[in-house]
């Protein structure tokens, strides 16, 4: 079975900080908008929660390519990667 990467962890597979995301709370569809749409209001949410350091830190090294992780959009993740 593929892993749709639209998702946020499954509870049973949730890394410890998922308990503090406040996007549990909010449903995938917030930080996984249309393209074009904005990111203004996932960033903000955020930008209060206190699971964001470990978030962004878990979308990098899982190379989450879609979404907002961390307070980052896809591109401002992919900034911050290493390039080879
Ligand atoms: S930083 Fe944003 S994307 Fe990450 S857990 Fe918190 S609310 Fe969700």
């Amino acid at each position: 079975m593929s892993m749709n990467t639209s998702e946020r962890p499954t509870t049973a597979a949730a890394p410890a900080w998922y308990e503090l995301a406040l996007c549990a709370q909010t449903g995938p569809g917030f930080f996984f908008p249309e393209p074009g749409s904005s990111l203004r209001d996932a960033k903000r949410l955020c930008g209060a929660c206190e699971g964001r350091a470990a978030c962004l830190e878990y979308a990098l090294t899982n190379d989450e390519r879609f979404g907002v992780w961390g307070g980052l959009s896809e591109s401002e993740r992919l900034a911050l990667r290493p390039r080879d």
